[in-house]
Parts: C-alpha cells; sequence; structure tokens
C-alpha cells in the first residue's frame, strides 16, 4: 500500500487473495488494512494537506502535476489494462478503450485547477466589500469498487487534486493491483508524499474506518445501495461532504420507428458489454409492439454471435463474472425470474466447457414489472424484455423503480426524444446512443442510484467549499453592537 510516500504491508502483516475471474486463480495477494492503517494513511494525508509542499503550490503548478499524471497513464495505458483485466475479468478490449480515454480525465481537471473563482458580491450595504474564494474540502476518502477501478479512480481523484484536496483511496478488495501500480505513477508525476495514499482491505474494517473517520472531510463513493448505506451512517460521525453513484436498473426504450440495427447494437451495448457488470446497464429493455418481434429476433440472432472467452484475448466478446458470489447471484436472480413467469428467450445458464465464472447473455421475457428482474440490479448480462403500446405507458414503465441512473430512447422522432428525455427520471438520457462517457459531462442518477455527480465542471466545484469574506471600509467606528448589519 501508498502511504506518505511508502510502499508499506498492513500493520497486523495480514494479506488477502485476489483471483483470476477467468480461472479462478489466485493472482495477486494484498495487504489487508486494518483500521490503525486507515488512521495512518487519513493522518499522512492530512498532513499533506496542511504541508506547504502541496498547500504552497499555486493552482497552475497543481495542474501541471495532473497533465503529467495523464501523460504518464496514457505511456503506461497497456500495461494498467492488462492489470485491470486480471483484477476482473473485463474484456482487454473494453480496459484498452476506457485506458485510451482516461487520459483526457486527467487532462480536462488539470486545465480546471487554475480556473476556480470566486466572485465580488454586490452587497447591497455601505462600504462592505464582500467577496467568495472557492477553497478545498481536505482529506478525500474515495471508496471504489472493482468493475471500473481505473476509470471510477480518475474521475474522483483528478477533480479532487485540482480543487487542492489530498486523497487516500480504496479499492475494491476484488480489484486492487491496478490502483497500486497506477499509484506508482502518482508519485512518478511528482505530487508531494502523502497527497494521495492508497489502502487496500476489506469494505468493513478499512472501508468503514475511512469513511467515519474525524478527519475525513469528503467522501467519494461508488457501490452498491446497502454499502452506501453504511456509508451514508459513517458520514454521521464526522459531516463529510458526501457523493454517492450507485446501481441502477436503466429502461432502453425502442420505439417502433427506431433503426432496427442500431437498437439491436444499443441493447447488446448496454447489458453484455462488460457482462453486464456496468452501473449503467440497460438492463430493461421497453420495446414497442409494432418492432418487438422484428427486435426479439435480431437481438437473440445478434446475442448468438457473442464469443464468450478469455478477457485477455481479443477476440472475446464477453468475459467471466468478477467474482464467484457475483455469478451466485446471476444465477439466483435468473431462477427467481423463472419461478415468478419470466420466459427464457435466451441464455439462461452458465457456458458448458469452462472453468471461471462466465454466464451466457441472457434475454428473459417478463409480463409484469413487479417481477424482482425487472426492478432489482442484476450486474450480470442479463435483461429483462418488456413490451409497450404508447408513450404513456413506456414512460410509467421506464420511471417504475427505485432507480434513476440513465435511459436509452431509440426512435427517429426528434419531438418524442427531447419528450423522453425530459420526463425520464434518469441522470444520463442516451439518445440513439448508449455508454457513451467523456470527462467533460456529468455522471450519476437519483433515488437508489445515489447522488451528487462525477465529471464534468461541476465535479471539480463539489471538492470544493466557498468560504465568504466581508471587509468594512468605513473609517468611522463599528457604532452599535446588538443589532445585525
Ligand atoms: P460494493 O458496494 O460491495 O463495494 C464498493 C466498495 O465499498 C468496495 O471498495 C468495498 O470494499 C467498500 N465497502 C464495503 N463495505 C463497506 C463499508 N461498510 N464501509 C465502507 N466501504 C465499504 O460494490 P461492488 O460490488 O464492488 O460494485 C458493484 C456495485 O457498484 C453495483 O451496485 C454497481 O451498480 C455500483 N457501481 C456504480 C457506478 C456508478 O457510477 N453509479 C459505477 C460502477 C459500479
Amino acid at each position: 500500500m501508498l502511504v506518505n510516500g511508502a510502499w508499506i504491508d498492513a500493520g497486523s502483516g495480514r494479506t488477502y487473495e485476489s483471483r483470476y475471474p477467468a480461472t479462478g486463480e489466485v493472482w495477486s495477494v494484498l495487504p489487508d488494512a486494518d483500521e490503525a492503517d486507515a488512521d495512518r494513511a487519513v493522518r499522512a494525508a492530512d498532513a499533506a494537506f496542511r504541508s506547504p509542499a502541496w498547500r504552497g503550490l499555486t493552482a497552475t503548478a497543481r495542474g501541471k502535476l495532473l497533465r503529467r499524471l495523464g501523460d504518464l497513464v496514457a505511456e503506461h495505458a497497456g500495461e494498467l489494462a492488462e492489470l485491470e483485466t486480471q483484477d476482473n475479468g473485463k474484456l482487454i478490449r473494453e480496459t484498452r478503450g476506457q485506458l485510451s480515454y482516461l487520459p483526457e480525465f486527467f487532462h480536462y481537471s488539470a486545465g480546471l485547477a487554475d480556473k476556480l473563482e470566486g466572485s465580488t458580491l454586490p452587497i447591497d450595504k455601505a462600504d462592505m466589500f464582500a467577496f467568495t474564494v472557492p477553497e478545498p474540502l481536505g482529506v478525500v476518502a474515495a471508496i471504489i469498487p472493482w468493475n471500473s477501478p481505473l476509470y471510477l479512480t480518475a474521475i474522483k481523484l483528478a477533480p479532487a487534486l485540482a480543487a487542492g484536496n489530498t486523497l487516500v483511496i480504496k479499492p475494491s478488495e476484488h480489484a486492487s493491483a491496478s490502483i497500486l501500480r497506477f499509484a506508482a505513477l502518482v508519485e512518478e508525476a511528482g505530487f508531494p508524499a502523502g497527497v494521495v495514499n492508497v489502502v487496500t482491505g476489506l469494505g468493513p474494517s478499512a472501508g468503514a474506518a475511512l469513511t467515519k473517520h474525524p478527519l475525513v472531510r469528503r467522501i467519494a463513493f461508488t457501490g452498491g445501495p446497502s454499502t452506501a448505506r453504511h456509508v451514508i451512517k459513517a458520514s454521521a460521525e464526522n459531516f463529510a461532504k458526501l457523493s454517492l453513484e450507485l446501481g441502477g436498473k436503466s429502461a432502453n426504450i425502442v420505439f417502433d420507428d427506431a433503426d432496427l440495427e442500431s437498437a439491436v447494437n444499443g441493447a447488446v451495448a448496454g447489458i453484455y458489454a462488460a457482462s453486464g457488470q456496468s452501473c449503467v446497464a440497460g438492463s430493461r429493455l421497453l420495446v414497442q409492439d409494432g418492432i418487438y418481434d422484428r427486435f426479439v429476433a435480431a437481438l437473440t440472432e445478434r446475442m448468438a454471435r457473442i464469443r464468450i472467452g478469455d478477457p485477455l484475448d481479443s477476440n472475446s466478446d464477453m468475459g467471466p463474472m468478477a467474482t464467484e458470489q457475483q455469478l451466485g447471484i446471476v444465477e439466483a436472480m435468473v431462477g427467481r425470474a423463472r419461478e415468478e413467469g419470466a420466459e427464457v428467450l435466451a441464455g439462461g445458464k452458465r457456458p458448458a466447457g469452462r472453468d471461471g465464472w462466465y454466464y451466457e447473455p441472457t434475454l428473459l421475457a417478463c409480463d409484469s414489472d413487479q417481477l424482482d428482474v425487472v426492478q432489482n440490479e442484476v450486474f450480470g448480462p442479463v435483461a429483462a424484455i418488456m413490451r409497450f403500446s404508447g408513450d404513456a405507458e413506456a414512460l410509467a414503465l421506464a420511471n417504475g423503480t427505485e432507480y434513476a441512473l440513465a435511459a436509452g430512447i431509440w426512435t427517429r422522432d426528434i419531438g418524442r426524444a427531447h419528450r423522453f428525455a425530459r420526463d425520464v427520471h434518469a441522470g444520463i438520457v442516451w439518445v440513439n446512443t448508449y455508454r457513451a462517457v467523456s470527462a467533460m459531462a456529468p455522471i450519476g442518477g437519483y433515488g437508489a442510484s445515489g447522488y451528487g455527480r462525477e465529471g464534468g465542471i461541476h465535479a471539480v466545484l463539489d471538492y470544493t467549499e466557498l468560504k465568504t469574506v466581508w471587509v468594512n471600509l468605513s473609517e468611522q467606528p463599528m457604532g452599535d453592537p446588538f443589532v445585525m448589519r
């Protein structure tokens, strides 16, 4: 682990193992940090936050460090992608794709570092001058899930550093290796010791210790809703500002007038890419009556051509689930859907003749939106498909879960596209595309999908707090102390 510029083991000497999902074999052994290790890392980050080495840097100098970090990530993209694929079993095509874009996140925030301005306030009082200054918050605890560790770290770390904060990152116990390699690049970029720290460990020990730590001022959490409830409670201890990027049950809505081939590709991109282990997965396919049969035929034909294979092989289209436990969840949820009356149109089982934690791309026809598989996140390659007849029904179905992260709309009618974009309850709406991301575009949801946004200009401001400064310009003595002025 990296704490205060030193590579250390857990104080207890304990370790845990992480496995390669394609084979189930142990491939990395990591320090198992406890509360004392987390405390040490937070204290290092707090000291760095106050140190002249970091506090004394101009915003432009911070931006330059971030730019260098982005360049180093670009230089080491291939190596980082391979580490991440071995960690979480995501396709090398996907991790390479993510890595090729990741430097933009650092470069974008680097450019914003010296553009965080306060303002002078047009105060309605004579002889009073007032202005605001955006200030960094202090130590940020970044809690990361296993599905896209580097991307979900970059989207927190880059704006947090641009604004002048320091961090302790806790990657997922299932996928820590790529973050440790990345931390070495942070050092190489020249960030002072203690500005970025990484502790590896389990959620209930290292994660919980970080989120309740009295010196932590901001928690940036990505993960599941039940873990988020622990994090919210922990923040009641330290009053840390929170952002929560949680799960989803996003609707991908296909209208009769959609381009069939694009909509089928959009459905595959939404739920079978990354084996469905994506927070924005388009796991509910809502398809209009007039196109339903043709859509199902084209989609199942396309699904039959999905090549399941080793994620390190660039010819594979779909890799395994990241953990054995996740595979168990997928199997259980499909089993339950069957019992509740869902019809299996494709998949619904593990592929024959494969070790590792693979599951076939699966399509379940559902008559009712009350099925568990329609309401709850599977986080696997399982789409629930339902038909609708008109716009009102489509909207009611789309808005009918407690999640509200993303939605896809497939139509050639521009008025309808905008009406749905306006009325659908989701933090991200894609029209005639799916899973597009950019450093400039905020992501985040409502309801059980969380709150706060990552990405874009506002994300940097979310790592600051405004100070208001009042200056009395009058030469007169202050006068009556018992009135508010
Ligand atoms: P998870 O909630 O199990 O774990 C996330 C992180 O929280 C891990 O680092 C874990 O160790 C830590 N953690 C666990 N218990 C904790 C506790 N008590 N206190 C503090 N930290 C704790 O999630 P996961 O299984 O790793 O990831 C899958 C989930 O993440 C899915 O629900 C998915 O939708 C969500 N996700 C959301 C987004 C998004 O941007 N909205 C992106 C990716 C993943």
